[in-house]
């Protein structure tokens, strides 16, 4: 087991952060901590990583305790925190450099960790120099240069562009392939790129743990669709298996299809066969959107 977190409680004064939380992450697992803003995300995070103490409860990281193995557990930890501190007057090598230096480990793992993270093309320039992509790139190369087991990663694609995200999901799920990683985020569609699992925390409680391949709609599946100009919903219905068609927005069209095969090669060729131009496709899982919503939004009054 690379985390195991048994009953931890802790409060900020009057302030609840997190309420007797429980949970393990298997080793190779890429879980995804997921929950609004101020559910207690960095909290546990920070606990994990041995920032802050709990007020009750234990957990092991990599089978080390967080209070009686502080060290050990920072040695089997990569941790990039939510706002990625950097030295921004530092070159990333040197930056890098100090970094071996505080975990007293060869220099030699620098290069390894540049090309890992992708980082050769910028690895000459000053941080304040970087984009934010790559000042993520810096910040899990930090995370990665002693070789932990376990990455824990505070909200790591915040403030990214779309190409940057994509980039920085796909280098996660790369490292994910070696290592555990257990990352924050407030935004569904970061679960189902990049993770297996998720858990669902609200006012600082668990209130969902689930395989993503357990949430896949059986029965339903929404397929979003957009075209480069304006279709009649009743056409898009002779799709097989299409049970409910929905103009959004503009051209986009969100089509509920009756059926667990995946519909978007059909719909593809639905669409090369009426000679129309798709713009973007993809498939929506329905239930975790609907579980998120369901188990975070406050009741209504
Ligand atoms: P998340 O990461 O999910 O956004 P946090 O763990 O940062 O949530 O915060 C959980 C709760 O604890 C929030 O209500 C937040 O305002 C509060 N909190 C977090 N850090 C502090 C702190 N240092 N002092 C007081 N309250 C805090």
């Amino acid at each position: 087991m690379s985390i195991r977190v048994t009953n931890i409680s802790k409060s900020y004064g009057a302030q609840k952060a997190l309420d007797q939380v429980s949970f393990e992450v298997k080793q190779g697992e890429i879980v995804g901590f997921l929950g609004p803003n101020g559910a207690g995300k960095s909290t546990m995070m920070k606990i994990l990583t041995t920032y802050i103490h709990p007020d009750h409860g234990t957990a092991l990281v990599n089978g080390f305790d967080i209070d009686k193995q502080a060290i050990d557990v920072k040695k089997s930890v990569g941790y990039l925190p939510e706002h990625n501190p950097l030295y921004l007057e530092m070159y990333v090598r040197e930056y890098l450099l100090f970094t071996t230096r505080v975990y007293n480990i060869p220099k030699s793992k620098i290069e390894e960790v540049i090309e890992l993270t992708g980082l050769t093309p910028e690895a000459h320039k000053k941080i304040n120099q970087l984009s934010k992509g790559y000042r993520q790139r810096v910040g899990l190369a930090c995370a990665l240069v002693h070789d932990p087991q376990v990455l824990i990663l505070d909200e790591p694609t915040t403030g990214l562009d779309p190409n940057q995200l994509v980039e920085i999901r796909e280098l996660i799920t790369t490292i994910g392939k070696k290592k555990t990683v257990f990352l924050s985020t407030h935004i569904m569609q970061e679960v189902e790129a990049m993770c297996n699992r998720v858990l669902i925390i609200n006012n600082g409680t668990i209130v969902a743990d689930q395989y993503l391949h357990d949430l896949i709609d059986k029965e339903d599946q929404i397929i979003i669709v957009e075209f480069d100009y304006r279709i009649e919903e009743a056409f898009l219905q002779k799709l097989p298996y299409a049970s409910h068609v929905k103009n959004t927005h503009g051209f986009v069209y969100e089509i509920t299809f009756t059926t667990s095969t995946d519909m978007r090669p059909k719909v593809f060729d639905f669409a090369h066969d009426n000679t129309l131009k798709i713009l973007q496709l993809a498939r929506k899982n329905k239930n975790l959107e609907s579980l998120f919503r369901e188990l975070t939004s406050p009741p209504l009054s």
